[in-house]
């Protein structure tokens, strides 16, 4: 119900850059002939770790394209560009100005999507004499409260078991017996299926550069090309329009394939049959449940096989509302983990692509040529070699923030730390996700073309992540006995001989003294 006292505030109504859904809670009951909506490009925001270009580019292009859309419906928008000649470079700056020229008598926002930025919002009460109301972000699936009380008791949270309990709530493919449709609830059995060579994947949409989007490339370009990442290829959507077109066209050509090749690598092929909705998703531009809801809709149809469809709508209602519900189930501590004593300094050619090792030089030129790279790219060739590597867990976040157009510290802190780095002991992830070079060479054609040999551990020419595999369950070997899953691998260490064992060692050491001279 509306009250008196609203009908006669005037309300400043800030978005911040991953607020971009006409639905938002902050725009719910909107005043256009009172209200102002504010949005803000500021420095601190795009330098407190070197975010790509194509990223800075991506949310400000939205950004100043959702701003345009508010005001093409009447309504009254402040929008603080980066190159405004008195823009203070921070959030509480740009606030504090939009307070003093507008005059509100409050602040409302919807929950921000990270910890840090909820602390400061959470300051302005006092720090800028002004009420401000949070209100919850409705467009996650699962609030906190709901996550809490799914994880009360539990000993170990796990995605499976929350993601059967989002499938029910949301009555998505369930049958009418209220089971899974098809009887499992999982198909990932049929969906490990590697790729040995190119095959014509359907062409992906091209997005024609509006003025809007040129002025903001040229932004980027003169105050961000220091970055990591090229600009030139930039070819993100950057209205919902265009992004509903992107999820359509996923739909129609890729998701038939999605679940046979979601582990698949190919040389010179970084999107595969992946969707490259995670930035429009991330931003606002989609919304989870409709993306679910029309994955669905394609099956139902016949359109789309049930694993592929099961596959794509788990890794949106399952491991995103999973991985955010684990963020704020333990921020702020989990930010601090560090479980494994992850240390070393990480390697110059993660900001070079420069490296004899041809699956991370891949990975690392789509990262730097696109902002993306695909699941598999990040979790087992970046994110295994990390951690098989004993990389900084620190500097590894702040390298995965960074880089992608998708990365949001809620949705990169739980993947990088926990899942690919098992930093956090095991709170996402039951085993760390380890593997030697056999597993690359299996599920692509990286190894081909690579100066290193997949099947050699100890030789000149052995490939790095071989040896230091067996290092890696070694040096944490009491710890990794405990753990019922790895003991088939534990095992295989077992069975090397005495002399095996020492010459993996000393080729392990032999390998982190090129890595810190870089020259791996
Ligand atoms: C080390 C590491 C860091 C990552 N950092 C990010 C990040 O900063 N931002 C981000 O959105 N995702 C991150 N992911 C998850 C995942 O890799 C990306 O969501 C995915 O690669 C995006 O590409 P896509 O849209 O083509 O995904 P698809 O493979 O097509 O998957 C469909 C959608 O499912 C969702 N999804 C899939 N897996 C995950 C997951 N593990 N966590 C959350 N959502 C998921 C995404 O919204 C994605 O768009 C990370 C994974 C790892 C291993
Ligand atoms: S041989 Fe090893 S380093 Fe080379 S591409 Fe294969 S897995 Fe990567």
């Amino acid at each position: 119900m509306v009250s008196f006292q609203d009908c006669v505030m005037k309300t400043l109504r800030l978005l911040f850059a991953d607020q971009l859904s006409p639905s938002l809670t902050a725009l719910s009951d909107v005043d256009a002939a009172k209200d102002v909506i504010m949005l803000c490009e500021v420095m601190e925001e795009a330098s407190y770790v070197p975010h790509h270009p194509q990223k800075i580019a991506f949310l400000f292009a939205a950004m100043r394209q959702f701003a345009q859309e508010l005001r093409e419906q009447g309504l009254t928008v402040h929008y603080c560009k980066l190159d405004d000649q008195h823009n203070t470079g921070h959030f509480t700056g740009e606030v504090a100005r939009a307070i003093a020229t507008l005059k509100p008598d409050r602040l409302i926002v919807t929950e921000p999507s990270e910890y840090r930025v909820l602390t400061l919002v959470q300051s302005w009460h006092t720090s800028l004499h002004i009420p401000v109301t949070i209100r919850p972000d409705d467009r996650f699936l699962a609030s906190h409260e709901d996550f809490s009380q799914w994880a009360q008791g539990r000993k170990q949270l796990r995605m499976e078991f929350f993601y059967r309990d989002m499938r029910k709530k949301y009555k998505i493919l369930i049958d009418e017996a209220g089971g899974p449709t098809g009887g499992e609830w999982n198909y990932d059995k049929e969906n490990r299926k590697p790729l040995k060579k190119a095959i014509n994947f359907p062409p992906r949409l091209i997005h024609t550069k509006t003025a809007l989007v040129e002025e903001v490339l040229s932004l980027v370009h003169s105050r961000f090309s220091h970055h990591f990442g090229r600009l030139d290829e930039f070819n993100f959507a950057v209205s919902r329009e265009d992004a509903l077109k992107e999820l359509d066209h996923f739909i129609s050509h890729f998701l038939p394939f999605f679940g046979d090749y979601q582990d698949a690598m190919l040389r010179d092929e970084p999107y595969l049959y992946h969707s490259r909705l995670s930035a429009y998703l991330n931003c606002g531009l989609l919304l989870p449940l409709e993306t679910c809801l029309k994955a669905q809709d394609a099956f139902q149809k016949g359109h789309v096989p049930l694993n592929a469809a099961e596959g794509f709508i788990r890794q949106i209602l399952g491991w995103r509302e999973f991985i955010r519900g684990i963020y704020w189930h333990h921020m702020p501590k989990y930010g601090t983990l560090n479980s494994l004593t992850a240390t070393r300094p990480l390697p110059d050619f993660f900001w070079s692509a420069q490296t004899d090792m041809a699956c991370l030089s891949e990975a690392i030129r789509h990262t730097r040529d696109y902002a993306y790279s695909h699941h598999i790219q990040r979790l087992m060739v970046t994110g295994n070699f990390a951690l098989l590597a004993g990389l900084d867990v620190k500097q590894v976040q702040d390298w995965y923030l960074a880089v992608y157009a998708d990365a949001f510290e809620w949705v990169e802190m739980p993947n990088t730390l926990g899942m690919a780095l098992f930093g956090d002991g095991g709170i996402v992830a039951s085993k760390p996700y380890a593997a030697s070079g056999k597993y690359i060479h299996r599920m692509g054609n990286y190894c081909g073309s690579c100066s290193y040999d997949p099947e050699l551990t100890i030789e000149d020419k052995a490939c790095p992540f071989n040896a230091l595999y067996w290092d890696f369950l070694q040096r944490h070997e009491s710890r990794f006995r405990k753990i019922q899953r790895l003991a088939y691998v534990m095992s295989g260490w077992d069975r090397f001989t005495p002399e095996k064992k020492a010459a993996i060692e000393k080729k392990a050491k032999e390998i982190f003294a090129r890595l810190d001279a870089n020259t791996l």
